[in-house]
């Protein structure tokens, strides 16, 4: 990541690009050019009944999520990939709050602004925030909070232990290993309220699963659950 003035020093020679596809940005553009910002894969999941949503199906059985949302679908090697990439690894915790204001302006415009009483981020594990400067997270939550708008609590759940690496477990295990990290640390906060619970990226599910069971077990009245990208279930 560069440092504030080297990133100022840098923008006087290259322009800003377009997070997604790189190309150069021209003015009025942030973040996404036009073209990106057209052709992104829209879910469109909030329009839907619930019984069509094939995200919601992922939960089915499990535990009851009012709402499963998630702005964009995940394509490997994609405007996606690419997004999430700048997000996560390149410090451009300013593409979570863009995106996140972008897809709150829609949920608003959908007539969701007051479903929600708050917004909740899964937490990062403090080593990764530490490495990070920032729970990516948290980014889009901002910007979804600022956008509908809704309060949010960045810090109404925490991790209770480091989660080892999860790539070499198997479905099952790996459930058990994130069971087991979370818990409420505002229980005040989420008592009685509808939380809508954020993350980045939705794949197996197993971690907004266990952040979702920890809320309702704290009282909260319903979670729902929406991500900036979600990868097609098999
Ligand atoms: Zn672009």
């Amino acid at each position: 990541m560069l440092r504030p003035l080297l990133a100022d020093f840098a923008a006087l020679f290259f322009p800003k690009s377009c997070l997604a596809c790189r190309e150069p940005l021209v003015a009025g553009e942030q973040h996404l050019c036009t073209g990106c910002r057209a052709e992104l894969p829209y879910t469109g999941y909030h329009l839907l009944p619930s019984a069509q949503n094939p995200l919601a199906r992922r939960f089915w059985g499990k535990l009851p999520v009012r709402h499963t949302l998630s702005y964009l679908r995940f394509l490997r090697h994609g405007r996606v990939q690419q997004l999430l990439h700048q997000l996560k690894y390149q410090g451009q915790a300013g593409v979570g709050r863009a995106l996140g204001q972008l897809y709150g302006a829609e949920l608003a415009a959908a007539g969701m602004s007051a479903e929600f009483g708050l917004i909740v981020p899964v937490p990062l594990h403090r080593r990764k925030l530490a490495r990070r400067g920032y729970n990516q997270a948290e980014a889009f939550a901002t910007g979804l909070a600022a956008a509908l708008p809704c309060p949010s609590a960045p810090h109404a759940l925490r991790r209770t232990e480091h989660t080892a690496s999860q790539t070499r477990k198997g479905r099952a295990e790996r459930w058990q290993n994130v069971a087991t990290v979370f818990e409420v640390a505002e229980p005040a906060a989420i008592a009685g309220r509808h939380v809508l619970l954020v993350d980045d990226v939705l794949t197996t599910g197993a971690t907004l699963e266990a952040c979702a069971a920890v809320l309702l077990a704290a009282g909260a009245a319903a979670v729902s659950i929406a991500t900036i990208a979600a990868a097609d279930s098999n």
